[in-house]
């Protein structure tokens, strides 16, 4: 884990942020409700949840990527520094994504032109941000490759993406993303199509860059594991609401919701217990809501909870306090009552 280098004031603020999405027949579907946190400066948070909890929303709404329609940001604000980037004119955003703010995804393929050079890619992304002339911004992609430690990198730079393996593809995004030296990166499932020994790798090697540049960074997974890895702080999301929000050992240590708790004994490393003696792995039981079933009051993880309670599916759990720095949305209390 990286220390938070600089200060308490946020980088970026998110602040009840709602995004909503028409469905056919007129329905409406609030696919984020209400989600409120803060990114400080030069420390990694984690957002953690199960496909379709929101946290991919979460991030297009930050970079305002929203597909507007169906689409829309219902409410709320995200503010990077002291700019409210909801009010920004689209001109405006266009020099904050990739200058201030950008993002890696889980597939790079998807996101590297095929018909490019790698070179040529991170290139344009400078000469487009910072102005540079053809040959500085050359020498700038030669020089971010090798920051990656893409070996031989004055070759590599005219390589073409399915030339390279799927580890080094992701290190030519990381590349590209911090050509610009962004403030905040956003890194969605960076790692989730590679595998063991490569996912390490790029762990390691999104440490290193930080510490070396002070990027804040927002890393948004499946894998409680990953959190652990990485992140300083981390946001449990769940059917688009948080749910939990902790420093991530209190969070290992003392998980409050009873999703939380799913999350972390899904972790065969995250368990205390030696391996031989561990029983087999559970699942949380259930599938996350679909979005024509949110919004029918109550809590939505309650049919799929061992703790549900009468109160849980009538009225939704607000967010509380239940330690230092450390927040749950549950009715359940730490004694097994219903929270006052
Ligand atoms: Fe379970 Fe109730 Fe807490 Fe929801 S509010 S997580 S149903 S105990």
């Amino acid at each position: 884990m990286s220390e938070a280098r600089s200060g308490t004031d946020p980088l970026l603020s998110v602040s009840d942020l709602s995004v909503e999405f028409d469905l056919r027949g007129g329905q409406v579907s609030r696919v984020i409700d209400g989600l409120s946190f803060d990114l400080r400066a030069g420390e990694t948070l984690g957002i953690v949840g199960e496909s379709g909890c929101g946290k991919s929303m979460t991030a297009l709404a930050v970079m305002r990527l929203i597909p507007v329609p169906p689409g829309r940001i219902a409410g709320g604000t995200i503010r990077l520094g002291d700019e409210n980037l909801l009010a920004a004119p689209e001109a405006r955003m266009r020099q904050i994504r990739g200058n201030d703010i950008s993002m890696i995804f889980q597939e790079p393929m998807t996101s590297l032109n095929p018909v490019y050079t790698v070179g040529d890619q991170i290139a344009e992304t400078v000469r487009l941000h910072q102005g540079l002339s053809r040959r500085d911004a050359h020498a700038k992609a030669v020089e971010m490759l090798r920051a990656v430690a893409i070996p031989a990198p004055e070759k590599r730079v005219d390589e073409y993406p399915h030339q390279l393996s799927g580890g080094m593809r992701q290190r030519v995004m990381i590349a590209m993303a911090l050509a610009c030296e962004p403030k905040v990166l956003i890194a969605d499932e960076p790692t989730t199509a590679l595998d063991v020994t490569v996912q390490a790798q790029i762990f390691d090697l999104l440490k290193e860059l930080q510490q070396k540049t002070g990027t804040a960074i927002i890393l948004i997974t499946h894998d409680m594991g990953a959190i652990a890895e990485m992140a300083d702080r981390v946001v449990v999301m769940y059917a688009g609401r948080k749910v939990e929000m902790a420093d991530v050992d209190d969070m290992l240590a003392r998980p409050s919701h009873p999703y939380s708790q799913g999350l972390i004994t899904c972790v065969p490393h995250l368990q205390a217990t030696p391996p031989k003696e561990r029983p087999p792995l559970p699942e949380i039981p259930g599938v996350v809501p679909s979005v024509a079933e949110l919004g029918r009051g109550g809590c939505p993880f309650a049919p799929r909870c061992a703790h549900a309670m009468l109160v849980c599916r009538r009225e939704m759990p607000g967010i509380r306090t239940v330690g230092v720095n450390h927040e749950a949305a549950c009715w359940l209390n730490e004694s097994g009552q219903v929270a006052a």
